[in-house]
C-alpha cells in the first residue's frame, strides 16, 4: 500500500493513517510531523522551517523533498507507506513521481478526505495532541474525559502553535491555492478515492477501508 493523503489542513488526515497503520503495519510519514520534529530538536532546518510554520506558510520545497527522499528509502518503506501532508503542491507530486520511479514504484492511491469547509475551523482550533504519545483529541468533537490530559497514556495535551487562529486562516488559504490543485493532478493518473471525513472516526475509517478495497 503505497498511498497519498489528501485533504485540507483538518479534514482528519492524520486520524485516518493512525488507523490505517494500527491495522495494516505500514508507516506514516507526515512531513508535518517530520518538520515539528526538527523544531524541537533545534536542528538548524528546523530552524529554518519555523519560520514558514508559524505563519502557515509551506516550507520550501527543498526541505521537504530531501527529507521524504531520505525517509521513503528506509527499509520498512518497503512494504509501503502512507504519506500525510506530503505532496502539498504540483512540484512536489513532480518530483514524488520522479523519486518513486527510480526505486521502481507507483502510488496505489490518493485519497482524499473531504469536509465542508464551515467544519475545518472548529476541527483546527479545537484540536489538542498529547506531548507523550501523539493521540489527538478536539474540545468539540472528541473531548478527552479529563481537560488536558490524555485519556490514551495520562500525558499532557497541547494546542499546536500552527493551529491559531490567524496561521489556521493562511494555512487554508495556502491549501486552496496550492494544495487543492492536486486532486486534479492525481485524478489525470485516475487514482483518486474520496471519502467525506464527516461523521465518526470509525464511520470514516470504514468507508476509507471500503474505497480502497482493504478489509
Ligand atoms: P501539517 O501538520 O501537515 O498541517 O503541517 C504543518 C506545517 O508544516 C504546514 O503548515 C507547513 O508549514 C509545513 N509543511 C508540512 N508538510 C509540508 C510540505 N509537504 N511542504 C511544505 N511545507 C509543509
Amino acid at each position: 500500500m503505497r498511498l497519498v493523503l489528501l485533504g485540507a489542513p483538518g479534514a482528519g488526515k492524520g486520524t485516518q493513517a493512525k488507523k490505517l497503520i494500527e491495522q495494516y503495519h505500514v508507516p506514516q510519514i507526515s512531513t508535518g510531523d517530520l518538520l515539528r520534529a526538527a523544531v524541537a530538536a533545534g536542528t538548524t532546518l528546523g530552524k529554518e522551517a519555523k519560520s514558514y510554520m508559524d505563519k502557515g506558510e509551506l516550507v520550501p520545497d527543498s526541505v521537504v523533498l530531501g527529507m521524504v527522499g531520505e525517509r521513503i528509502k528506509q527499509e520498512d518503506c518497503k512494504k509501503g507507506y502512507i504519506l500525510d501532508g506530503f505532496p502539498r503542491n504540483t512540484k512536489q507530486a513532480e518530483e514524488l513521481d520522479k523519486m518513486l520511479a527510480v526505486l521502481g514504484m507507483s502510488l496505489t492511491a490518493a485519497l482524499s478526505v473531504d469536509v465542508p469547509f464551515e467544519d475545518l475551523m472548529k476541527r483546527l482550533t479545537g484540536r489538542r495532541t498529547c506531548k507523550a504519545c501523539g493521540q489527538m483529541f478536539n474540545i468539540y468533537f472528541n473531548a478527552p474525559k479529563k481537560e488536558g490530559v490524555c485519556d490514551k497514556c495520562g500525558g499532557e495535551l497541547f494546542q499546536r502553535d500552527d493551529d491559531k487562529e490567524e496561521t489556521i486562516k493562511k494555512r487554508l488559504e495556502v491549501y486552496n491555492a496550492q494544495t487543492a490543485p492536486l486532486m486534479g493532478y492525481y485524478g489525470k493518473k485516475g487514482i483518486v478515492k474520496s471519502v467525506q471525513g464527516t461523521g465518526s472516526i470509525d464511520d470514516i475509517f470504514k468507508k476509507v477501508c471500503e474505497v480502497l478495497g482493504l478489509k
